[in-house]
C-alpha cells in the first residue's frame, strides 16, 4: 500500500490535459488558470504620484510655502511649482512639476494660502516614483498561476482585459451502487437504499473550483457492463472522471474490472484512513479517479488528492496545486497507536494563549458525514505514531 505523500507526488507528475489557451474575459477567469506568462504593458506606478494627502513642496530649506493650487487624483490640471510654493495633494494625484518632496496633512499648519511645515522633511518622501514596482514588460504573473481576486485585481492594473487561459476541464461524476438513490428522483426509501450523498457533495467540491466544468454522470448499478459502457461514454468526451464506490475487493465492485478492460489503472489502494481504496488510471486521453464509497473516505480523499490532481491536469503549477496546510499543537493523546495506516482525523482546531491547538471529534466512522461538518480541519496522524500533548502536527483546513 503506497503511502500518502507518495501517492499525492505521484498524481501531481501527471500531465495536464491541455495545453493550448482560451482568451477569457477578466471577469470570467477567477479561479481559473493562466496558460500563458502575463507581462506588464507599463510601468507601475505610471507617473510620479503622492503617497499622502497633504501638501507638495519645492524648496525644502523655506520656512512658510505659498498655496498656489490643488493636485486631485484623476485631476486634469498640470501644475508648476518654484521655490517657496506648494500645492495641496491628495493620495494618488500626479505631482506638480518640480516637487521635491511631499508632506503629510497632519504635520502642516495653515494660515490662509501660507503653509507651515511641523516636522523634519527629508528630499522625496511620501513620493511614489513611476516604474519603483513594476517595469514596462515585466512578468506579472506565470504561466499556470491561480487567477485568485488579487491576480485578477493585478491584471486589471495592467489593463489586461482578457486573459489566457487553460480550457475548462470537462469532470464527470459518477455515483456507484444498487442501494444509492438520488435526492431528486425519490423520497421515499425501500429497504437497504440510501441516499446518494457523495454525487452532490463532490459536484459542490468540484462547483468551488473556477476551472472545471461539471458533467453529472449519474449512479451506475453495480453490473459490469453497465459500468464499462457509462466508463467508456463519458471518457470519450471528458477530461477526468471521478467515479464514487465500487473501487473496493467486494464482489459487486465492478468499478476496478471495468476500467483494467477499458485502460488502465495506474495505482489502486493507499495506507490512509479513511481512503484506501482510492486509485487512479486512465481511459486513452481521459485521467480517472476512483474514490472510495464511503462518504467522509470520499470527502477526504477528494479534499487531499481527488483536488490536488484536478488542478494539475487543469494547468495549475504542481506547488500550488497542494492542498493547503498548517501545525498545531496536538491537545490529546494517542498511546499506543501501532495504527498500520496514516490517518486523517476529523479534528477542531482552536487558537488560545499557547497557540493553535487541535483535537480530534469523538465520532471518527467513515460513514459519519456530520464529524465532517463540525471539523474544522483534518488532522494528519502518521502511522505507527504515539501522539502526546503538545506535539506539533499537520492540520489541513476544511
Ligand atoms: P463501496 O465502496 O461501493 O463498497 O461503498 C462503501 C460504503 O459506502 C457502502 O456502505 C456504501 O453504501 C456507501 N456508499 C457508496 N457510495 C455512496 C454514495 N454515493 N453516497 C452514500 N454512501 C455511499
Ligand atoms: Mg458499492
Amino acid at each position: 500500500m503506497m503511502d500518502f505523500y507518495q501517492a499525492q507526488e505521484q498524481l501531481l507528475q501527471e500531465a495536464p490535459c491541455h495545453l493550448n489557451s482560451e482568451a477569457t474575459p477578466l471577469l470570467q477567469a477567477g479561479q481559473r488558470f493562466l496558460a500563458q506568462d502575463l507581462y506588464a504593458t507599463q510601468d507601475a506606478p505610471l507617473f510620479d504620484n503622492s503617497a499622502m494627502d497633504g501638501y507638495a513642496l519645492c524648496g525644502l530649506n523655506e520656512t512658510t510655502w505659498q498655496i498656489i493650487g490643488v493636485a486631485a487624483a484623476g485631476g486634469t490640471e498640470i501644475l508648476r511649482l518654484h521655490p517657496g510654493q506648494a500645492a495641496r495633494i491628495f493620495t494618488g494625484a500626479g505631482l506638480p512639476e518640480n516637487t521635491e518632496a511631499v508632506v503629510a496633512q497632519e504635520d502642516t499648519e495653515t494660515t490662509d494660502t501660507k503653509l507651515h511645515v511641523t516636522t523634519h522633511i527629508k528630499a522625496g518622501q511620501h513620493i511614489r516614483r513611476r516604474g519603483e514596482e513594476l517595469r514596462k514588460g515585466a512578468r506579472i504573473l506565470p504561466s499556470g498561476s491561480l487567477l485568485t481576486p488579487q491576480a485578477i485585481g493585478l491584471a486589471a492594473s495592467q489593463g489586461h482585459a482578457q486573459l489566457p487561459c487553460f480550457p475548462l476541464l470537462k469532470v464527470t461524476v459518477f455515483a456507484t451502487g444498487d442501494e444509492l438513490v438520488g435526492t431528486q428522483t425519490q423520497q421515499n426509501l425501500q429497504h437497504n437504499q440510501i441516499f446518494d450523498s457523495n454525487r452532490p457533495m463532490l459536484q459542490a467540491m468540484l462547483a468551488q473550483q473556477g476551472f472545471i466544468h461539471i458533467i453529472d454522470g449519474g449512479i451506475l448499478p453495480d453490473d459490469l457492463a453497465a459500468t464499462r459502457a457509462a466508463l467508456a461514454r463519458a471518457a470519450a468526451t471528458s477530461d477526468a472522471l471521478v467515479i464514487s464506490g465500487g473501487a473496493s475487493v467486494g464482489d459487486r465492485d465492478f468499478v476496478k474490472p471495468a476500467l483494467s478492460e477499458l485502460g488502465d489503472i495506474t495505482h489502486w489502494k493507499l495506507a490512509i484512513k479513511p481512503g484506501k481504496p482510492f486509485g487512479w488510471g486512465h481511459i486513452g486521453h481521459c485521467q480517472v479517479m476512483l474514490l472510495p464509497g464511503n462518504p467522509v473516505a470520499s470527502f477526504v480523499t477528494m479534499k487531499l488528492l481527488g483536488l490536488p490532481a484536478l488542478r494539475v491536469w487543469g494547468g495549475s503549477h504542481r506547488i500550488m496545486a497542494m492542498p493547503e496546510c498548517h501545525q498545531a499543537k496536538a491537545d490529546f493523546t494517542l498511546q499506543p497507536n501501532h495504527q498500520k495506516r496514516r490517518e486523517f482525523l476529523r479534528g477542531l482546531l482552536r487558537f488560545g494563549v499557547d497557540g493553535p491547538t487541535v483535537k480530534p471529534l469523538p465520532q471518527q466512522g467513515s460513514h459519519m458525514l456530520s464529524s465532517c461538518t463540525e471539523a474544522n480541519v483534518l488532522i494528519d496522524v502518521p502511522a505507527q505514531t504515539d501522539i502526546i500533548p503538545g506535539q506539533w502536527l499537520t492540520i489541513y483546513p476544511l
